[in-house]
């Protein structure tokens, strides 16, 4: 039974993907995609080698190893060109690994181009943004939840023929979840909100020059209030 977040990454994976999922930890979302026969062919990708053994593990327990390739390599350094694949997901991490991770596998020519890429930050999604923006890099599909008290974003992202220019806000914010205004979305920045008013206070209390960063707070609760309103 997979977690609700990693449920609706795997249903914006796209049907009969060839998937590579990297920092696959148990291989659950590989191993459920195999058995709900939406994939057939799944690169597993871990680094660190107690998440490897538990992937293959996992793999080996559901009778999966014709399918389902774990191996044990840093990114995308786990895909191989003759594996041809046409999805990638990174879940479960900050939004800067995950954009590292990307870029790394960017330079080495590791990323084809046309991949669709299911994201997941569990924060940092900004500079993520920022990432996809640069490389030219389309947002198609955006996804915001709540699960256990937290609350996460999916981003899915591929390469089209028009290029859009994302703004600083729509890269904040998210340019689908920016037009949803789903309540989980209204609920996030609520409590960003409040988090800023709460620093904003301190700092007042504070002694010393705290006027930059003071203003900065101030400019951030703005553009959050704007969103919000
Ligand atoms: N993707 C799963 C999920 O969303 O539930 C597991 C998330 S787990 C918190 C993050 C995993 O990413 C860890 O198992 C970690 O070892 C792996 N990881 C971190 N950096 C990585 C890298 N550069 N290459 C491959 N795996 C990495």
């Amino acid at each position: 039974q997979l977690s609700k977040r990693l449920a609706r990454v795997g249903e914006l994976v796209p049907e009969q993907s060839r998937l590579a999922d990297i920092g696959s930890d148990h291989a659950y979302l590989p191993v459920a995609l195999v058995l709900q026969k939406k994939l057939d062919f799944v690169v597993a990708g871990e680094v660190v080698t107690g998440p490897y053994e538990a992937a293959k593990k996992q793999v080996r327990k559901n009778g999966l190893t014709e399918q389902i390739i774990v191996r044990l390599a840093d990114g995308l350094d786990a895909v191989k060109e003759t594996d041809k694949i046409t999805a990638v997901t990174i879940c479960g991490m900050g939004g800067v690994l995950i954009r590292d991770i990307l870029d790394a596998g960017w330079n080495k020519q590791r990323l084809q181009g046309n991949e669709r890429l299911v994201l997941q930050p569990n924060i940092g999604e900004k500079p993520l943004r920022d990432w996809l923006t640069v490389h030219g890099y389309t947002i198609i599909e955006e996804d915001i939840l709540e699960e256990n008290n937290k609350i996460y974003e999916i981003i899915v992202a591929s390469r089209q023929e028009l290029r859009v220019a994302y703004s600083e806000k729509e890269r904040l914010f998210g340019p689908i979840l920016l037009k949803k205004q789903s309540p989980i979305f209204q609920k996030k920045w609520q409590g960003e909100l409040k988090q800023r008013e709460t620093i904003l206070a301190q700092l007042a209390k504070a002694a010393g020059d705290q006027q930059a960063r003071i203003q900065q707070i101030e400019k951030e609760i703005t553009e959050i209030e704007e969103v919000l309103s």
